[in-house]
């Protein structure tokens, strides 16, 4: 096999209390990357669709900074070189894992180009060094719920243990991403390195409780667990319309709604298609009022993540 095309889609992370730990993916937004064999050795970023000031150098994207991840791993080093071309349906700074998309697009396709010696969950290690290396750390929350699909808890890092949490088929996502930036690092920059533990009963009891809800696909319990007393009162500041867009949300009957990432995008889980797609049309005309540009995306949690498409 000389050529390959992935979709891997966008996710949103944290999910209210779950800073840091939860993500789930989503239908129809993320990133499609075509890798191809090249005569010439090593890596290279040939175009990038659909985003601008993305960098083109192999070592600073995520997506080709991955892929020499899972050389590196190999013991037999490769007889060609890769060229990769990224269509990007999420821009970066968005709070849906658009770096994340990227490292997994890229990795699931090397992956294929290798005739599958990893199983996904393998392939997450390789994943992670492409969101280490923009941010700092080697974060699951995005690439996790990306590369496996589905709703998924990133319990610990040493050693890596990513569980795939139940959840009940009719709930839906609402996401509004106003056309405004924010890096993950600035965003980070805001939070405090301590909370109380007033505050860190309140989020590990909601935690549960979210994880309990959706197993049992008790709604009440989601709603009630919804909640983030950590980085939404701090990030939210960054937003605009945040309050409005969250309040709106809830009084059409969302079972709560946050930050997505570190944002700007935001997100409301409801339990009807109907819902979502009424909170939907509420972030589409606030927005507009307000003379921001912002795209809307209804999506139940996709169970599959990342895929080959051809
Ligand atoms: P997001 O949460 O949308 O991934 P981040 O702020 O975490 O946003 O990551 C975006 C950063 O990653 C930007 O600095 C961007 O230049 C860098 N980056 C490198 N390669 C890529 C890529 N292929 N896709 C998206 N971002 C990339």
């Amino acid at each position: 096999m000389n050529e390959i095309k992935v979709f891997a889609p966008a996710t949103v992370s944290n999910v209210a209390c779950g800073f840091d730990v939860m993500g789930f993916a989503l239908h129809g937004v993320g990133d499609e990357i075509t890798v191809k064999r090249t005569p010439e050795q090593g890596l290279q970023v040939v175009a990038i669709h659909g985003a601008e000031n993305l960098p083109m150098e192999a070592d600073k994207n995520v997506a080709t900074i991955a892929a020499q991840a899972f050389l590196d791993s190999l013991d037999e080093k490769p007889t060609s070189g890769f060229s990769f071309e990224i269509t990007k349906k999420v821009k970066a700074g968005s709070g849906l894992g658009s770096s994340g998309s990227s490292s997994v697009a890229s990795v699931v396709a090397m992956n294929e180009l290798f005739g599958k010696p990893y199983s996904k969950e393998e392939l997450l290690l390789f994943a992670m060094a492409g969101e280490a290396a923009i941010s700092g750390q080697p974060h699951a929350d995005n690439v996790a719920p990306c590369l496996l699909g589905g709703f998924v808890l990133v319990r610990d890092y040493h050693p890596l243990d990513v569980i795939q949490l139940d959840y009940p088929d009719s709930l839906y996502c609402t996401v509004v991403h106003p056309q405004i930036e924010i890096k993950t690092s600035d965003s980070r920059k805001m939070l405090k390195q301590q909370i109380s533990l007033r505050k860190a009963i309140t989020q590990w009891g909601n935690v549960g409780g979210l994880v309990s809800g959706l197993a049992k696909g008790d709604y009440e319990l989601i709603s009630r667990s919804l909640k983030d007393v950590v980085a939404e009162p701090v990030r939210s500041m960054l937003i605009p319309l945040f309050h409005e867009a969250k309040q709106g949300a809830i009084d059409l009957g969302a079972l709560g709604a946050s930050i997505s990432g570190s944002g700007p995008s935001i997100f409301a889980l409801s339990s009807s298609k109907e819902i979502a797609e009424s909170i939907g049309n509420h972030f589409t005309s606030l927005y507009k009022e307000a003379s921001i540009d912002a795209l809307i995306y209804v999506s139940q949690v996709n169970p599959k993540g990342a895929e080959v498409i051809s």
